[in-house]
């Protein structure tokens, strides 16, 4: 894959990079199902415009009339945020005429609704749902339109096309859910199509509908519709099964006492790793998804579970776009060979795959409670601090047996940089929420124990004879604050750790002029 940091856009928090597919290995039947796909993806761009606000459509015909480069620009503004609104300003207006912020309700309420109102309605509890927007009636009455009757025209368009895409695959659990995800449009029932999604292995794989809430800022009752249409990687999903298979092994030798560990581990939830070729409406504004987690319904979580789904060609451009830059400046210039897209992903499963292990119940007092329940508000930090830990404990661990595929004499090496350079990546965006936090717990630990070092010249680096062991110890740490749920234990090492010290200040002080984020181009939809 190449990407391309334009130096036109370097100023801009958004770096625009192009983004590839190799779609040369679809089959012919799927070739022909993905270029269906795109165009209703596509479509989905067109409902969302409106879900966002309701003069977003007349806004997007007069920017695009403006030729001159500062109108193309702000055209290309406003299709980067699908609205008039910076999410990186507080969704502040960029352009005149418009709202000065991003309506609460979104397009979802009528806009001079208030919660009172909603509430005071008889029959609010039936608006509670994803699938309706509330408007009102000739005379004022609030009322709800379900999606299928508010967006009829492009739903009836999308339904045609996954149905024909249907036809085309040769993949049955593709097939499957594209026919119930067509019904779904038409019906509102999104159900049994929900649960066709999580059953999806295809080498041609798609996410398409109403799910994330986020937009309805009032209640965070209405989903947005989005599309990700993508292909499966077949490499890192059997980094992934391999993983998997080994997770027991991993937890029976976690570096904590054996009476805390759980001698079976339960299912965790399904990971695929796919390649971005086109995303659109909620999953194309603002910062890019490089992973999510679907679906939202708690019938269907109850049945089925959720899958986390990761986006590696946009993890690999937010790497590139992003990443390299940091560790230009805060690594040595001897470290930067160290710095490996590979190892960076490899992390972020092993992430992912050490939140399922570790302790899930503690004891108290014979009662039975879990290490959310008793750490409470610090509780998400500590995991996320944990599940990186662990995941890194879990590499080095594959590596020291020489199981870890692929590894060779310098792996640990390369892991470690990468993880070091990454953690400035997360500790820019502060540590007001669970990552930052967790990870500054991370780095103040590691430095406190000589494993990062502070160079002379402002740098940072890796003390290899130190850094293992003090994984352990860290990952011990949190380990045992989770199976025993000290609460105590997790704010003292939090007010410790989890802030930002005078040196990590003026090194972030010194990325200020980098891109937060990416604006891809998605080439291979094209
Ligand atoms: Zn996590």
């Amino acid at each position: 894959m190449k990407v391309w940091v334009l130096s036109l856009m370097l100023l801009s928090p958004f770096a625009k990079v192009d983004l590839n597919v190799d779609t040369s290995r679809l089959s012919a039947g799927d070739k022909a199902a993905l270029s269906k796909l795109l165009e209703a993806a596509r479509a989905v761009d067109d409902i969302f415009l409106t879900q966002y606000w309701s003069g977003n459509h007349k806004l997007l015909s007069e920017l695009r009339k403006d030729t001159s480069p500062a109108g193309k620009e702000r055209l290309e503004k406003f299709m980067l945020f699908k609205g008039p609104w910076d999410p990186l300003e507080e969704h502040k207006a960029f352009l005149p005429g418009v709202p000065a912020k991003k309506l609460p309700g979104a397009n979802f309420y009528p806009e001079n609704m208030t919660k009172a109102e909603f509430e005071a309605w008889p029959e609010h509890k039936q608006a509670e749902d994803f699938f309706s927007v509330v408007r009102r009636d000739p005379s004022g009455k609030l009322r709800a339109v379900p999606y299928n009757e508010e967006y009829k025209e492009q739903l009836t368009r999308m339904s045609n096309l996954l149905k024909e895409a249907a036809k085309l695959t040769d993949n049955e659990s593709l097939r499957k859910f594209l026919n119930l995800r067509a019904a779904a449009f038409l019906s509102n029932d999104y159900y049994e199509s929900d649960v066709a999604w999580m059953d999806l292995d295809a080498p041609l794989d798609v996410t398409i509908g109403p799910y994330e809430t986020y937009n309805d800022e009032i209640f965070g009752y209405k989903a947005s519709f989005e599309a990700y249409v993508t292909l499966r990687d077949d490499a890192e999903t059997k980094k992934v099964g391999f993983f998997s298979d080994h997770l027991q092994e991993i937890e029976d030798n976690l570096p904590l006492a054996p009476q805390y560990r759980n001698r079976k581990i339960g299912a965790s939830a399904p990971i695929r790793v796919v390649n971005e070729v086109l995303s659109t409406g909620d999953a194309a504004h603002g910062v890019r998804t490089a992973a999510f987690n679907l679906p939202n319904d708690e019938r269907v979580i109850r049945a089925k579970g959720s899958k986390r789904v990761m986006l590696k060609n946009v993890q690999e451009a937010k790497f590139k776009a992003i990443l390299e830059p940091i560790a230009s400046r805060v690594l040595p210039k001897a470290a930067q060979k160290d710095l490996s897209f590979d190892s960076f992903f490899t992390h972020i499963l092993a992430h992912e795959l050490t939140h399922g292990i570790g302790p899930h119940t503690v004891k108290v007092n014979g009662a039975e409670s879990s290490p959310r329940m008793q750490l409470k508000e610090l509780y998400s930090a500590v995991e996320e601090a944990k599940a990186d830990i662990c995941g890194l404990f879990m590499l080095q661990y594959m590596i020291d047996k020489k199981m870890l595929p692929g590894a060779g004499p310098d792996t640990a090496q390369k892991m470690y940089t990468t993880f070091l350079a990454s953690s400035f990546r997360t500790l820019r965006f502060g540590i007001t929420e669970a990552h930052g936090r967790g990870m500054a717990v991370q780095f103040n630990y590691l430095l406190d124990k000589g494993a990062f070092v502070h160079n002379s010249d402002g740098t940072y680096r890796v003390d290899m004879a130190k850094m293992p062991g003090a994984v352990r110890d860290l990952a011990r740490d949190l380990l045992t604050m989770e199976a025993v749920g000290d609460y105590k234990a997790a704010k003292e090492m939090l007010d410790k750790l989890a802030v930002i010290r005078p040196d990590m200040k003026a090194s972030l002080e010194k990325l200020k002029d980098l891109p937060t984020d990416i604006n891809p181009n998605h080439v291979s939809a094209r």
